[in-house]
């Protein structure tokens, strides 16, 4: 079921922790209406986060590009998946420890930030971190397939399988720890999403005791903050459409779904559910026959709720995903 806020989201929570792709830039443009959308919130006083995987990236250029694209934001409201791998580092070895740094600049400036010693893959270590890095030589990486292989801890910064390049979808991170995984049959401690660390770091870096992540990806974003034990919002501006919204099993859906960041501004109502149906706002959904059906008329936002709550009623009575055929998402 999708949880209510009477008040405005960015009034009932402290925090927003904002995934970036696809939702506040999609490729290389804002998407639109969020920098407005993000300045009111924080008008109204939210605290933002912006938190992302991309372990290569230092924070002032993520928040040097997000300012170019309207969003105010500095170094210090970015936080990244490899200033969690650093803290998950000096937890486990203490500041001071040595570690083989298997990554791009990003990665190497949050190990020293956090007072770790950054070291090449033949030297003494009590660790390795791997990070999305073009241009670390396949040496390198055979040498730390080995020394992982041979007992060395490994911690990795995400493990996102895609990654988006200039020149389209290209192999993220994910796929390098893959081929490490299958190679040495150790698993890493991952850093990033859907893991905990990195919505831990960004609670104990930015503050904030009523946190909700925003995100546009099930996988990551939404069951990251299940996992975490914080609330969440879905929007609908990145990779999630109503075919994998409607086929969400329980660890994977948000408390809330909005077309896009306006839905911070807004309270949020749950759909009244009665024999079946499910209403708010003007519509109607039921399902028969495993068929989705949307009835009536009002704002989108409410039309994706009562959507996504008949779909999800559906699949926990009868394990089936409903058939979405002759279904029209209202405004596309
Ligand atoms: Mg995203």
């Amino acid at each position: 079921m999708l949880g209510s806020s009477d008040e405005a989201l960015c009034r009932a929570y402290d925090l927003a922790m904002l995934d970036l792709d696809g939702v506040v830039y999609v490729g290389g443009a804002a998407v639109p209406g969020a920098p407005a959308h993000l300045a009111s919130a924080r008008e109204q006083g939210m605290r933002l986060a912006f938190i992302t995987n991309n372990a290569s990236r230092p924070p002032g250029v993520v928040a040097a590009h997000l300012t170019e694209l309207g969003v105010e934001a500095e170094a210090a409201d970015v936080v990244t998946s490899a200033q969690a791998a650093a803290r998950v580092l000096v937890d486990r070895y203490g500041a001071g420890a040595r570690v083989v740094c298997l990554g791009a600049e990003g990665l190497q400036d949050a190990l020293e930030e956090d007072g770790l010693v950054p070291v090449g893959v033949e030297d003494d270590a009590a660790a390795i971190v791997t990070g999305y890095g073009p241009q670390v030589p396949w040496g390198d990486i055979m040498r730390a397939a080995v020394r992982v292989r041979d007992g060395l801890p490994w911690v990795a910064s995400n493990t996102d399988l895609t990654f988006p390049a200039a020149f389209g979808v290209a192999p993220g991170h994910g796929v390098l720890v893959e081929m490490l995984r299958s190679f040495t049959g150790v698993d890493p401690v991952v850093a990033g999403k859907p893991e905990r660390p990195l919505l831990d770091e960004t609670v104990r870096r930015v503050g904030g005791r009523r946190p909700l992540m925003v995100g546009d990806r099930l996988d990551t974003d939404i069951e990251g903050a299940q996992r975490a034990g914080y609330d969440s919002l879905l929007v609908l501006t990145g990779v999630t459409g109503l075919e994998d919204l409607v086929a969400a099993t329980k660890e994977l859906r948000p408390t809330f779904v909005a077309p896009d960041l306006a839905g911070l501004l807004a309270a949020q109502r749950a759909p009244s559910e009665d024999d079946g149906a499910f209403e708010l706002g003007g519509w109607r959904a039921t399902v028969g026959g495993g068929r989705l059906d949307v009835g009536g008329s009002g704002e989108p936002d409410d039309w994706w709720r009562v959507a996504a709550s008949a779909a999800w009623a559906h699949l926990d009575a009868t394990g089936e995903t409903v058939d979405l055929s002759g279904v029209e998402v209202p405004g596309r």
